[in-house]
């Protein structure tokens, strides 16, 4: 596997982008009210998507990649998926590729996916499906009708993948709203059920909503959840990744939705953000953003030669970098929150605390 440790300097400079979110399409088959990327303003164009080629050569400006997160849409609405995927692992080599995925689409996803964990065989590849109710529930919530029967039948395709491709993770994620607040145990328990599932992460709803109302969550609910998957993974090793370093990422996790509820209870950030250095966004039409909560763009890479580099010496950059850096801002963003733990080495006491209280894993390879 293409090892993390490459990326060890970084826990020091902070220099240049190690995790990389790319939304490859806004582009959608679903139309869930709390997604904060198809509400945004500029959803009403889904615009020219960069091409396959023309992220060859954003990817060789970018340098080795610890982490690449493809977002949307729905990415695998993309049919050069495949294709966007290799071209990342062959110029960028990161050690983990998440893949989420609404799982309205089983052949295709099915099919994608395969091809992705056989083409990339030194990354790890995490597909998440999204499941936000159980049955009915999950539909309502998501204005998708069949949708909850649809995701049962991707993961019913994938998880035969998992004895044959070492490199598969198979996970689900739950958006965390007030309208399945209340319905938390009976998700964290359907999921438990899904044979193959290894991680069930919750991701609290953020961004600017036309229908704010999804965001009146109740901050005790949220931490009861947070401590019923924490429990989960303290009791069963098999409740997370199988790559090696997945202790270590299940502790980050533990870790991770404790500072995300006192960053929203206190309305302020916990610990210093490392958007536009270590993490960058960058959007289907090629703007790059410092993060998804950030959303003035510091420029185009189709006007900067596609070099990621030249955009970050703009002077939006410079000026949004000095703005994060005051801690100007704040959010409950996860994937960031990831990074933000693991290249700061004063959350370490805290992470190797959660580190002990978790079993050691039997499927490390
Ligand atoms: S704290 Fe959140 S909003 Fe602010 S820069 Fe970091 S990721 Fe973006």
């Amino acid at each position: 596997m293409h090892s993390p440790l490459r990326h060890l300097p970084s826990l020091i400079w902070k220099h240049r982008p190690i995790q990389l979110t790319y939304f490859v399409t806004r582009r959608c088959n679903a139309r869930c009210p709390y997604c904060f990327y198809l509400q945004s303003e500029a959803a009403a164009s889904c615009g020219d998507e960069l091409s396959v080629e023309e992220l060859r050569r954003v990817a060789r400006s970018l340098g080795s990649l610890l982490w690449l997160a493809l977002s949307g849409g729905e990415i695998f609405l993309r049919r050069d998926l495949p294709e966007v995927c290799q071209t990342f692992y062959e110029v960028n080599r990161p050690a983990i590729i998440l893949l989420p995925t609404n799982g309205s689409l089983p052949d295709l996803i099915a099919e994608s996916t395969e091809r992705i964990v056989a083409q990339c065989p030194e990354s790890v590849v995490a597909v998440k499906l999204s499941i936000d109710g159980v049955g009915e529930a999950h539909d309502r919530l998501r204005n998708t009708p069949q949708s909850f029967e649809r995701t049962l039948q991707t993961h019913a395709r994938l998880a035969p993948l998992l004895e044959r491709y070492p490199n598969l993770e198979l996970g689900v994620n739950t958006v965390f709203c007030a309208a399945n607040q209340d319905a938390m145990e009976s998700i964290i328990d359907f999921v438990a059920s899904l044979p193959g599932v290894g991680t069930h992460t919750v991701s609290l709803v953020r961004g600017d909503l036309r229908q704010p109302d999804y965001k009146a969550v109740d901050l005790d609910k949220y931490a009861s959840t947070a401590a019923r998957l924490a429990e989960r993974m303290q009791r069963e090793s098999s409740a997370r990744y199988r790559f090696r370093g997945a202790r270590l990422k299940a502790a980050q996790d533990v870790l991770q939705r404790q500072l995300i509820r006192r960053t929203v209870q206190t309305g302020r950030r916990q610990i210093p953000c490392y958007a536009g250095r270590a993490n960058l966004v960058l959007g289907e039409t090629g703007e790059v953003y410092p993060c998804e909560t950030l959303t003035q763009s510091w420029g185009n890479v189709r006007e900067h030669g596609y070099d990621i580099h030249s955009v970050l010496r703009t002077s939006p950059a410079r000026r949004g970098g000095e703005a994060i850096r005051a801690a100007a801002c704040h959010c409950s963003h996860e994937c960031y929150f990831m990074t933000n733990i693991m290249l700061n080495p004063r959350l370490y006491p805290a992470l190797a605390r959660e580190w002990l209280r978790l079993p050691k894993a039997a499927l490390h390879r």
